[in-house]
């Protein structure tokens, strides 16, 4: 049975399946030629690690993951690193969770200061707080939020996209039930 863990050191975090833990022989016996393993953290190769629950996906998380999907499609690739795409969840209290793609360790999307193991800028943050409100309150996003142009449009998206990725990934975006529909993308 698959059983989702979180490592239990503090600077690493990281989460997933107990079956996707590393498995190395224990230097300790194998000095006495003995065959014992561990099963350790694959990002820190830490020993100790705790139980996590499986994650709460209501319908409005999907429609956030949704469109965490569609941008990681396009332009840049945010919340894409090498295949793993970020996801989010809620808690049994309710509160949101980010699984950064990159650090593979849950966010507390609830926190107002510096959410570590989070690695991308304000940017960003700012819209997972918006697809958050979306998941706690139903509070739609507007199409602007998505690959928002610089002043001069010629010159892309402030998120670095050229102004055909951009375009591209707005298209993409505007037909998913969490974006404010009757705008035009
Ligand atoms: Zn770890």
């Amino acid at each position: 049975m698959s059983q989702r863990i979180e490592c239990s050191r503090r600077t690493c975090r990281w989460t997933g399946e107990n079956s996707e833990l590393s498995k190395v022989l224990d230097p300790k016996y194998s000095a006495k030629s003995l065959t014992v393993y561990n099963y350790v953290c694959p990002k820190c190769g830490s020993k100790s690690y705790y139980e996590l629950p499986e994650p709460i996906i209501t319908e409005r998380v999907e429609h956030a993951n949704a469109l965490i999907k569609v941008i990681s499609e396009h332009g840049r690739k945010f919340f894409d690193h090498k295949g793993t795409i970020a996801t989010l969840e809620l808690d049994k209290n309710g509160k949101v969770w980010l699984i950064d793609e990159y650090t593979k360790a849950r966010v507390y999307t609830q926190y107002n200061g510096t959410w570590r193991r989070f690695h991308h800028g304000g940017t960003l943050r700012d819209l997972v707080c918006a697809m958050r409100d979306y998941i706690t309150k139903g509070k739609k996003l507007s199409i602007e939020w998505i690959a928002p142009a610089r002043c001069n449009p010629e010159n892309g998206s402030i998120w670095g996209y050229d102004k055909e990725a951009a375009a591209a990934v707005r298209a993409a975006a505007a037909q998913l039930p969490i974006i404010e529909q009757g705008e035009q993308a």
